[in-house]
């Protein structure tokens, strides 16, 4: 990855990863809602409300850098909300009523921290620690009116958490997904891609990379209808699907071209794959006018490879397959690889 690109992928986590942007946002407000109260409390001589203030900073100052160097969200949002409502009951319980206004907003947050599960426990373990307490109430009225307030606020928090969550993640289906072959798209292939090639990087496991498109189906659209290709489509998945690994993955790369992702495969393996592959398309393979066949450009990823020449050598090769009469497979770069000599056709 280039610096550039680095820096853009920094500065647009916040943007893709919703739980980071949630914690950033907490840990900015919560250096600047809370350091002059920190300050003030320590000029002012109290001391014991300075250090709550200052070890609530830091615990969420930490969760947040630690959020940013893992990626670990999931964690870092667990130690936020935990510090920031452990941290808000304190403040409540040192500095008397004022420090329950602190409360309001962790209650909101957690939901967008922690699962909701966690998020309600948190939430009444706060309002029920500063009730049992009973300090920082003036009156039994008061404790009430906090209490019912913190449920009202924590249940419409609750509301739109849920909701928001399952905007996303319809959202993110509808951005990954092929709607006719239900199968990962293109955008999705790219961040596979570049998870595969990293990790082979650090592991050192194998990949290839198979480019597969259908034969001739501008004609068998014309001459049976579209509805027929995309019967050809749904089944040709079908196949592929029920011939490969459950750690394959198969995208949609356009039209009617497939790329196949298999790890752990080695030149001998990936050989017997593919002849099977080729087999069963021709015996099952069938339409209305026919049957149907495919082409199949390979590329196993080389050592320090970028993703884009992995992938323009499969679709070399698969543009050799093409040239070469169709209905076969090319390995690319074969010649460097013995096991892959010589061409299924
Ligand atoms: P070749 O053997 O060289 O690959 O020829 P081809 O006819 O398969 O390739 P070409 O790229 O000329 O045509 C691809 C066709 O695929 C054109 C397009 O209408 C059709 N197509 C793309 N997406 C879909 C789809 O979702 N459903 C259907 N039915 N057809 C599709
Ligand atoms: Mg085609
Ligand atoms: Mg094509």
């Amino acid at each position: 990855m280039s610096d550039e690109n680095a820096k853009c992928s920094i500065a647009s986590r916040p943007i893709s990863d919703f739980r980071l942007s949630i914690i950033t946002l907490l840990g900015v407000s919560a250096f600047l809602g809370i350091t002059p109260f920190a300050v003030m409390r320590y000029l002012q001589g109290n001391l014991l409300a300075g250090l709550v203030d200052t070890t609530i900073l830091l615990g969420i100052c930490s969760a947040l850098v630690y959020a940013w160097v893992t990626g670990d969200t999931r964690r870092s949002g667990v130690v936020v909300a935990s510090v920031a409502c452990g941290g808000a009951v304190v403040v409540g319980i040192v500095v008397g009523e004022p420090g329950l206004f602190w409360l309001y907003p962790c209650l909101v947050t957690t939901f967008f921290l922690v699962n909701p599960r966690i998020a309600v426990a948190l939430n009444i373990a706060s309002v029920i620690a500063l009730m049992v307490h009973g300090g920082a109430f003036r009156s039994d009225v008061q404790m009430w009116s906090f209490a019912s307030t913190a449920f009202v606020v924590s249940a419409c928090a609750y509301v739109f958490a849920h909701r928001n969550h399952d905007q996303r993640e319809r959202l993110e289906h509808l951005a990954t997904i092929d709607p006719l072959t239900g199968i990962k798209n293109r955008r999705s292939m790219d961040q596979e891609l570049d998870l595969a090639a990293a990790n082979a990087e650090r592991t050192g496991l194998p990949y290839a990379l198979v480019m597969l498109d259908i034969d001739h189906f501008k004609k068998i659209n014309d001459e049976h209808g579209h509805g027929v290709g995309d019967g050809v489509l749904t089944d040709l998945l079908a196949l592929l699907k029920q011939n490969t690994r459950k750690s394959d993955q198969l995208f949609r790369y356009g039209g009617e071209e497939f790329v196949l992702l298999l790890p752990g495969v080695d030149g001998i393996g990936l050989k017997a794959v593919m002849n099977n592959l080729q087999q069963v398309l021709r015996k099952y393979m069938k339409h209305p006018g026919g049957s149907v066949t495919a082409s199949f450009g390979v590329a196993l990823l080389e050592h320090g490879e970028s993703v884009d020449s992995w992938l323009a050598r499969a679709d070399a090769a698969l543009y050799e397959a093409k040239e070469a009469g169709r209905d076969r497979v090319v390995f690319a770069d074969a010649q460097r690889t013995p096991e892959l000599a010589a061409e299924t056709a």
